[in-house]
């Protein structure tokens, strides 16, 4: 069940490339996780810490995973990824358990990469502190803490967390050498949304009318997780009228068929 929990990826497969419209992210996360893993020797030299953690925060399907994937890709670490909710749904003592087995298996495997999603499950504000079961997410966050201010001695392990609920979360972690170099992670403007429907159509039959310009006009709203399905619904109406080239009008019939999914679901009790 341990090793159910973690996700280990020897080599992502994501590449700088195939992130759109995040380059000051990209640029922010090489230099905060990609440069202190590479060039350690300088950090020693000029005698500073690297930031102790990255915490990547934006609404969903924005490309926080897919950023710490392509840093993982780029300095060929490993990637070692736990969901915060995995972490607490776990009996009591296990939380912490866990904590220090990824950190045990990081340093089995390094370089590498741990990157925790949902930390927000881990550390969030809560009204009651009270109850056992926030004790034991409370000592599970402690672990975690504690494992991070042993990097030091730990040689090559960078810890990259995210989440979709940042005014949730106890600022507490945010504290000087704990998650302290923040990233911003937003929904793609109308640039970036061109840029992620390019990324997305890399391999695809398009056909002459499609412009992806005004595609990306038309979608404001829409994440990267949104236009990457938009694209696959696009080819799916082109399959749907046997044919192997997707038009403009196939990419319409998409926007508007996501469009009423959307509207659906708004509203729609939880
Ligand atoms: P969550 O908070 O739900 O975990 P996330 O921000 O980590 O979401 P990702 O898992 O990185 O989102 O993105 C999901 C998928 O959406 C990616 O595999 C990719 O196909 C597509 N995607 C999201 N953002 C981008 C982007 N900026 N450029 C290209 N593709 C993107």
């Amino acid at each position: 069940a341990r090793a159910q929990a973690m996700q280990i990826d020897g080599s992502p497969d994501v590449s700088y490339d195939d992130i759109g419209g995040l380059d000051e992210q990209i640029r922010e996360v090489r230099e905060a996780v990609e440069e202190p893993l590479l060039n350690a020797e300088q950090f020693r030299e000029v005698g500073i810490d690297p930031p102790s953690g990255v915490l990547l925060h934006g609404p969903p399907g924005t490309g926080k995973t897919m950023l710490a994937k392509a840093v993982a890709n780029q300095t060929d670490a490993t990637f070692i990824k736990m969901a915060g909710s995995e972490l607490v749904r776990k009996f009591i003592g296990e939380g912490a358990k866990l904590v220090r087995d990824l950190f045990e298996l990081a340093a089995e495997r390094e370089p590498a990469i741990i990157f925790i999603d949902e930390i927000d499950a881990l550390a969030s504000k809560r009204t009651d502190s009270k109850t056992s079961g926030d004790a034991e997410v409370q000592r599970t966050m402690m672990q975690l803490l504690s494992e991070m201010d042993g990097f030091d001695d730990r040689g090559e392990i960078r810890i990259i967390a995210a989440t979709n609920r940042f005014d949730m979360l106890d600022r507490a972690i945010l504290r000087p050498g704990r998650f302290d170099r923040l990233i911003e992670v937003p929904e793609p403007d109308a640039e970036g949304r061109e840029r992620i429907l390019e990324i997305h159509t890399r391999e695809m039959n398009l056909a002459d009318s499609v412009d992806l310009g005004d595609i990306a006009g038309e979608t404001e709203g829409m994440t990267g997780a949104e236009l990457e399905s938009l694209t696959t619904e696009a080819g799916m109406f082109a399959i749907r009228d046997s044919r192997t080239e997707v038009t403009e009008s196939d990419f319409q019939d998409a926007i508007e068929k996501i469009q009423e999914a959307e509207e659906d679901s708004v509203g729609t009790p939880v």
